[in-house]
């Protein structure tokens, strides 16, 4: 079965200040890799706007209403974050796009579904815009696929930077599984392996911290080490992927090494899982990700993981023998042994 692509050429509408790295020739990039899988006989469809009552399922009242007022005004929101007179309507739009991705899946339509997107999501907190983002996308649609009956929801986020508003949002939830793969120490500050949930929600929050200079063979060790095991025993009805690109080597603000081709393992690796515990249902929606043409060969190879039948899983090799994902896996096991297999 094809996997779908949620795209619209109004993400270049938001329109941070000149030299903001989350700039809209990003939305450029979305626009051609579209181009080029519906050549391919990719179905793209635009996403609709989404509503106020999906947002307010992980976003505060006052903070929907204080993001509301930026309509058709220019503001700046926090250090990072700035609006432009579209960019309400944009990000209605990125979060409206994850939600159509969730429907389409869970419907049974198609099996795999990626979201173009941006402004990205998972930085924004419960009533806190942040780090480039507004609305918190993968915690929208992650809210939504549970009124749509799943039972539970995996995240996997392995954007460079830690998904601390996903993490936030659900920190206490055991029917959402949050994971997350990111450079640390670094911005934001949290996600290290000893964050593991409040409450019911213990255990249910998994950080792979890993320090500057990490491979493909490091993430080869987290993921094979305790991303899959701990995806495999918790069985979600349907897995989400916070899909940033800003893990690779090129990108100009992270410190890790990725090569397109890690990021089509690493979607291929999670396909896999999805196809053994939730028959293949799989959405992922972009984060970050701010070389363009590492952001372009990115996506293309994981719009390919998802693409057709599952291919082999080939991680490629680095050459460089780190140690980073050994250590990450180790801190995580230690935090995580009660409550997981590892
Ligand atoms: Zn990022």
């Amino acid at each position: 079965m094809s996997v779908l692509l949620i795209h619209s050429d109004r993400f270049a509408e938001h329109q941070p200040p000149p030299g903001h790295p989350e700039r809209p020739e990003r939305a450029e990039v979305f626009d051609v890799v579209a181009d080029r899988w519906r050549q391919r006989g990719v179905e793209i469809v635009a996403p609709r706007t989404a509503t106020r009552e999906q947002l307010a399922r992980v976003h505060d009242a006052a903070y929907l209403q204080m993001i509301a007022e930026t309509n058709g005004r220019s503001e700046r929101l926090d250090p990072d974050t700035y609006t432009s007179p579209e960019s309400y309507e944009v990000a209605l739009l990125a979060a409206g796009a994850a939600v159509d991705a969730v429907e389409r899946v869970m419907s049974g339509a198609h099996r795999g579904a990626v979201a173009l997107v941006r402004p990205p999501g998972h930085h924004a907190e419960r009533s806190r815009a942040m780090g480039f983002c507004l609305y918190n996308n993968v915690a929208v649609a992650a809210a939504h696929a549970r009124m749509l009956g799943a039972r539970s929801v995996a995240i996997v986020d392995f954007d460079v930077h830690h998904g601390n508003g996903t993490q936030h949002i659900f920190d206490a939830d055991p029917h959402v599984l949050y994971v997350s793969t990111h450079q640390f120490p670094y911005y934001p500050g949290t996600g290290a392996a000893g964050e593991i949930g409040h409450g019911a929600g213990r255990g249910f929050t998994v950080n792979l911290p890993l320090e500057a200079g990490a491979v493909a063979e490091d993430f080869r060790d987290v993921f094979d080490g305790v991303i899959l095991p701990v995806l495999r025993q918790f069985e979600p009805d349907l897995l989400l992927v916070s899909a940033g690109f800003d893990a690779h080597e090129d990108d100009p603000l992270g410190g890790l090494r990725l090569t397109a081709q890690a990021f089509g393992a690493m979607t291929m690796a999670l396909r896999r899982v999805a196809e053994e515990c939730c028959r293949g249902r799989i959405v992922a929606v972009t984060e970050g990700g701010y070389d363009l043409h590492a952001l372009a060969a990115s996506l293309d190879a994981t719009i390919g993981a998802l693409h057709g039948p599952a291919g082999e899983l080939q991680w490629p090799a680095s050459g460089i023998a780190s140690g980073r994902g050994a250590d990450s896996v180790a801190q995580a096991s230690a935090a995580l042994r009660a409550y997981w297999r590892l």
